[in-house]
């Protein structure tokens, strides 16, 4: 077999295939005048909500300030604890501690998402939010933690950075809990050129105030209510997001049948993603698990596969959370799959024989160590 090179993403051929139209709009928005906020911001806006079914959306920096705006606009800070997953972007704890809050780590299931069961032992009087977090795409059980705490005074804040698109029940992830929030950071299955965020919600009220918090904490031009940060949303990235968001469900498409293809290939080797009934996972990583992860992504390596492991440090772990001495959890799940887990390359623009090459090598490495039915 020859040796292919299949780097983890590919950002430049996502720009070939579109660089005529991103010109094209650097143009207009540069002739235009209007670079921050405006019509253009707006109307991305408005296609945002559209494609999640929900009333409001507003863009901001980046997906860290998206949830904490959401925090702040939903009352949630100092004093208050935020549980958490163990095992996200390490912005989801900064997000809390930006909003003043302390983070508590929350333990996962087999699927690397957060376990109800851990949240409810996390709860405090304390407990003023938790983040749901839909890592890899693959939603996680929002509608039951919805269920269990409807009666209480808890906000749910749902970090949709890696699951554009994803659904339980027919419905997007990010609807469900008070805010949603994302990125569109390069490295999301949907993303801009550059930094941008966003916040999703049904309710009017929180929608004006992650306005304004956004914007400073202004109400107009002259006036502060409250003091805040500058997150605002240009308008070059808006005008692409609007021009790429009707692609999305394309390309979602195409990752989900990388996804199955992989799935196959791989059953009776090792643990393959696995989505709940009538949820739909959009693959922002495919992620194996397996006790032989560390051989198995140097063999890729040598057969010029690159993979990566989302994530290795648990949140917990870090030093900065040790820095600040903050809480400690129990999180054997986590612990386990620290090790365990091994991202392959996953994209719309990988060709049939680039996914095909690197199930092949994935297989033979399984196959000389004669290690099939290692664990299922
Ligand atoms: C990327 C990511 C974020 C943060 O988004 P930025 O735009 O990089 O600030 C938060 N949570 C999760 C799960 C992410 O993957």
């Amino acid at each position: 077999m020859v040796n292919m090179h299949i780097p983890f993403v590919n950002l430049s051929r996502f720009y070939s295939k579109h660089k005529e139209q991103i010109l094209e709009l650097t143009d207009n928005i540069g002739q235009s005048g209007a670079y921050i906020l405006g019509d253009v911001v707006e109307e991305f806006e408005r296609d945002f909500a559209d494609f999640c079914g929900v009333n409001h959306a507003i863009s901001v920096g980046n997906g860290t300030d998206a949830l904490a705006l959401s925090l702040t606009a939903l009352n949630v800070g100092k004093g208050d604890e935020v549980i958490i997953p163990a095992n996200s972007f390490i912005s989801t704890a900064g997000a809390v501690i930006e909003a003043g809050a302390t983070p508590i780590c929350a333990d996962v299931e087999k699927d690397q998402n957060i376990s109800l069961e851990s949240v409810k032992k996390a709860i405090s009087k304390k407990t003023k939010a938790i983040i749901v977090v839909h890592l890899n795409g693959n939603p996680a059980r929002i509608d039951e933690i919805i269920r269990e705490f409807k009666n209480t005074n808890i906000k749910i804040i749902e970090d949709a950075a890696q699951s554009i698109g994803a659904e339980v029940k027919g419905k997007k992830t990010g609807s469900f809990g008070n805010c949603g929030c994302f990125s569109l950071h390069p490295l999301k299955n949907f993303h801009m050129f550059g930094d941008a965020g966003m916040v999703i919600t049904n309710s009017f009220e929180t929608a004006k105030k992650v306005k304004i918090l956004r914007n400073h904490g202004l109400i107009n031009r002259d006036t502060c209510e409250i003091f805040s940060r500058n997150s605002r949303l240009d308008a070059l990235q808006a005008s692409y997001g609007k021009y790429l968001l009707p692609y999305l469900d394309e390309w979602t498409d195409r990752v989900i049948e990388i996804a199955e293809y992989y799935n196959e290939q791989f059953i009776g080797y090792f643990y393959t993603p696995k989505t709940r009934p009538s949820t739909k996972s959009v693959f922002h990583n495919y992620v194996i698990q397996t006790s032989e992860r560390n051989e198995l992504s140097d063999f890729l390596k040598q057969r010029g596969i690159e993979t990566k492991v989302h994530y290795p440090i648990p949140i917990c772990h870090q030093p900065a959370w040790k820095k600040q001495s903050l809480p400690s959890a129990v999180i054997p799940i986590v612990e386990r799959q620290k090790d365990e887990i091994l991202s392959l390359p996953i994209y719309a623009e990988l060709t049939d024989a680039e996914i095909e090459y690197i199930a092949k090598s994935v297989i033979t490495f399984f196959n000389e160590k004669n290690l099939y039915r290692e664990a299922v």
